[in-house]
């Protein structure tokens, strides 16, 4: 009989084998890279995918490791995701989703159709995710966010934001989006719109080297991106919950491990951390008191957990098969 241990990553590998072999079966022109270069080879990039599904699902389990290979999965699939952006644009076609470009700045996933009045496929793909892991898209999935956690990681221990940013990136978030519409509803063309993503995504990238990387805090995803408000907002509606419970000392160990700003006295007071929570899970491992735990309808702690790390661990190999511009 299989190891209990092994049915989780068993699970990944299934999951991601069979969403990807749909993928290479029924969709046309194929999506998977290497179908379009060598056809046929997609089938082996699925089971290329599938293994690595479990390999990483397997090591996330260990709560000592997770936090190192949420890193550096999350890293690698930027890497990736921009890498075939580069190569698109240098011109080998095929690295591209469809030949149109889009600009890659996460804030345009809401602003582009907010401003365009249509085009929700990525929304929609943000969405299902959301619907899937909540706010997790925003510490495992996002191909720009990962910057924002190289830009931190710099620091050994995030500094306490003000008060304001809680409220004020709520303002931000909403002034960012109505500044979009606005742009559509006045007509604004497309080349200008584009500019002004730009230049977004740019301010951003300054907002990560001058300030992530001085206060060890996730700046831009946690402020500027209004797309980071949305993950955690819209995630209630996902089942999964972190919970601080009531054999918490307050000792505050765990305060020194999260970069969202979502852990402060009043939080733990709560007993849950504060919206800004993306359920990264580092402050888990910072507990000695084992007092923070994921939460799921039904499920125990440790379970609650597999089946979280098992849903991102699949994602993650899906998006890194599929997503790109
Ligand atoms: S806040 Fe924006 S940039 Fe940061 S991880 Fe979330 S979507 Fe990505
Ligand atoms: S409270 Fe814990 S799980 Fe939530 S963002 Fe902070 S460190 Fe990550």
């Amino acid at each position: 009989m299989l190891p209990i241990g092994r049915i989780p990553p068993l699970v990944a590998a299934l999951l991601t084998g069979g969403l990807l072999s749909v993928v290479q079966w029924k969709v046309s022109p194929p999506m998977l890279l290497a179908e379009r270069f060598i056809p046929g080879s997609g089938w082996a990039e699925v089971v290329l995918l599938s293994v690595y599904a479990a390999l990483v699902c397997r090591a996330m389990l260990d709560p000592t490791r997770q936090p190192k290979w949420r890193r550096w999965t999350w890293r690698l699939f930027s890497a990736v995701f921009y890498g075939q952006l580069l190569l698109g644009l240098a011109g080998i076609e095929k690295c591209l989703m469809t030949g149109k470009l889009h600009l890659p700045v996460p804030a345009l996933i809401a602003a582009g159709p907010a401003y365009r009045g249509g085009g929700f496929f990525m929304l929609g793909l943000f969405l299902t995710t959301v619907i899937l892991v909540g706010p997790a898209w925003c510490s495992h999935l996002c191909y720009l966010g990962a910057w924002d956690d190289v830009a931190a990681s710099r620091v050994k221990v995030p500094r306490a934001l003000p008060r304001w940013v809680r409220l004020g990136k709520v303002a931000f978030a909403l002034a960012v989006l109505f500044a979009a519409f606005l742009m559509g509803v006045a007509g604004v063309e497309g080349t200008f719109a584009a500019v002004a993503g730009g230049t977004f995504g740019i301010a951003g990238i300054a907002i990560m080297v001058l300030v992530s990387a001085r206060t060890g805090a996730m700046v831009h995803c946690l402020f500027w991106c209004p797309i980071g408000l949305l993950a955690t907002w819209l995630g209630r509606v996902s089942p999964f919950r972190l919970v601080v419970e009531s054999s918490c000392t307050r000792c505050t160990l765990c305060f020194r491990a999260c970069r969202y700003d979502a852990l402060a006295p009043e939080d733990l007071e709560r007993g849950r951390p504060a919206a800004s929570c993306t359920l990264c899970g580092d402050c888990i491992r910072s507990c000695r008191h084992d007092s923070i735990r994921y939460r799921f309808a039904g499920l125990s702690g440790p379970r609650a957990r597999t089946l979280f790390i098992v849903l991102v661990a699949s994602l993650h190999a899906l998006f890194l098969g599929l997503a790109r511009i």
